[in-house]
């Protein structure tokens, strides 16, 4: 896999920075270079918490499988 370059500095260095957007009240997880401080991605926070949904979800439906299964065996 390529090494990931700044394209300011060109430096293979990043870190994780937290960054409140102007008129925004949540903060973004930035990707920056940890030579000079170019960002280079962000990170949602959003996409954890709706990750988690889903697992519940998923985690739900299966429980209700199990007890279909269990009556059917019946
Ligand atoms: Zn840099």
């Amino acid at each position: 896999m390529a090494t990931t370059t700044c394209m300011k500095c060109g430096g293979h260095a990043f870190e994780l920075t937290l960054l409140t957007p102007l008129g925004e009240n949540r903060k973004l997880t930035l990707v920056q270079c940890a030579g000079c401080g170019t960002p280079v991605g962000a990170l949602d926070p959003m996409i954890g918490p709706q990750i988690e949904a889903l697992r519940r979800e998923v985690a739900a439906i299966e429980e209700r499988l199990n007890r279909i299964a269990r009556a059917l065996q019946e």
